[in-house]
């Protein structure tokens, strides 16, 4: 930890990382990067922080979610409006219906580089390099679109500044005022029956604002009712991109990665001695560590010593995607050992990675259902723990896409070519976030 540098992980064995061919041109871009200013500020993640360590004492719920991995075609202000609005609705859902306050953070304003299960595709006797994120190559099924470029990263900065701008914007100018329940329901929601059990919900809340005016408590004098705060998140993956944005904060002399507030480490990158644990153990950042199946007691307490060896609560967010089948089998044992430890940490659930599945048309799909059985699990688990559910990390985004099977709309494997637009895993669609966000907040209350 001593020797800790913004550098030190290129010391380190590396997983999932692309072959630049030209490092002329990743070392200028690197050195354009780390003059460009910080997307975040270290206030705004102390902030987050410290929203966090509530969470940690069960006193709020953290709400974590977007796109699997976001893309330059994609990019445009009504995906990201939408995507806010159906965060603000779930928020609601949680807070009014649960009553618990909600963080919200969105896998978005920098979540582009994808670890794969393969270094190669094959389509149609053909094999290419895997597609890596839009940071790294192109989709593109040729030779050319998949050559690592790393120009990509300036246009995956350029964009992340541009969502982030428009999400402050959305946070504080009026789009996310509780006036304005009523207004966040998108087109294809409101006929749908959830959208009737929002409606249902926003009159409540309306008549509640109402009675709170009436007792003097107006956005004037408190602007939660009028403004929100959304926080950026995303796997700390390309790690050339991370270190050019870590800089170091004038007030405390501590380094933080100023690309978003929270990094996480996938599942395939948390080895406690490679690069990616090294780079995330010396900066200030919360940290997500995904823990899947094959994550061990021994191996999870080597990590949370590394990674907050003061044990403050708030830093450490780990995100369980062990899948339906496995999470009451699975996750016990690791909650028990942090538990015993004494560990401060906040404990999410990913219900989406675990329970990937291909239909019988070839579609990569989840079933709703079983992403609601994992969260049913991983709530009964923290019930027999005795320890606190702090939140959900989620797939999603406010289109109306086919990509998921089941929920209220009942989508089926035929439905699935009608709109499936993922750039990598499948996601619920906003009815389906909805409607589980609807199932959250019964489980929180109960
Ligand atoms: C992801 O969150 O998109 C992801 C790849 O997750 P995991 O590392 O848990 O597989
Ligand atoms: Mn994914």
């Amino acid at each position: 930890m001593s020797s800790w540098t913004r550098s030190s992980w290129r010391e380190k064995p590396i997983k999932q990382q692309p072959l630049y061919a030209n490092q002329e041109m990743l070392k200028s871009v690197e050195q354009e990067l780390s003059k460009y200013p910080p997307l975040v500020f270290a206030g705004e993640v102390r902030q987050l922080k410290a929203s966090l360590a509530d969470v940690v004492a069960g006193k709020a719920f953290l709400l974590q979610g977007g796109d699997c991995a976001e893309s330059f075609t994609e990019f445009n202000a009504v995906n990201i409006r939408d995507m806010f609005k159906v965060m603000l609705q779930m928020a609601v859902v949680l807070t009014f219906a649960g009553g618990c306050p909600i963080v919200k953070v969105g896998r978005l304003a920098g979540q582009f580089a994808k670890p794969r299960s393969s270094d190669y595709e094959e389509m149609n006797g053909v094999s290419l390099p895997s597609y890596r994120g839009d940071i790294i190559n192109d989709m593109d099924f040729t030779e050319e679109a998949r050559v690592p470029n790393p120009k990509r990263m300036l246009k995956a900065y350029n964009q992340s500044a541009a969502t982030m701008n428009l999400l402050r914007a959305f946070s504080r100018g009026g789009l996310a005022d509780l006036h304005q329940v009523h207004k966040w329901t998108l087109g294809f929601v409101s006929k749908s029956p959830l959208g009737e059990r929002y409606q249902h919900l926003c009159d409540r809340i309306s008549e509640t604002l109402a009675f709170m005016e009436a007792c003097g408590i107006t956005s004037a004098n408190t602007p939660n009712i009028n403004e929100t705060v959304v926080y950026t998140s995303h796997e700390a993956l390309l790690l050339n991109y991370e270190e050019a944005l870590t800089r170091q904060d004038s007030l405390t002399g501590d380094w933080y990665d100023c690309s978003a507030h929270m990094l996480w480490i996938g599942d395939r990158t948390r080895n406690v001695d490679e690069a990616h644990v090294e780079f995330l153990s010396g900066v200030k950042n919360p940290i997500g560590i995904k823990a899947g199946p094959t994550t061990t007691v021994e191996s999870l307490m080597a990590l949370i010593q590394k990674l907050n060896p003061e044990n403050e609560a708030g830093r450490l967010n780990i995100i369980v995607r062990m899948g339906a089948d496995k999470i009451e089998t699975e996750f016990p044992k690791l909650v028990r050992a942090v538990k015993a430890a004494g560990a401060h940490v906040l404990w999410s659930i990913d219900p989406m990675h675990g329970n990937t599945i291909k239909a019988s048309n070839n579609y990569k799909t989840r079933s709703f259902d079983e992403v609601l059985r994992e969260v049913k699990g991983f709530f009964k688990v923290h019930e027999e723990e005795g320890t606190f559910p702090g939140g959900v990390h989620l797939e999603m985004t406010g289109q109306d896409v086919t990509e998921c099977i089941g929920g209220a709309q009942e989508i089926t494997e035929e439905n699935l070519a009608c709109r499936y637009h993922t750039q990598c895993d499948p996601r619920l669609n906003a009815n389906q976030a909805l409607e589980l966000a609807f199932l959250i907040a019964d489980s929180l209350k109960a």
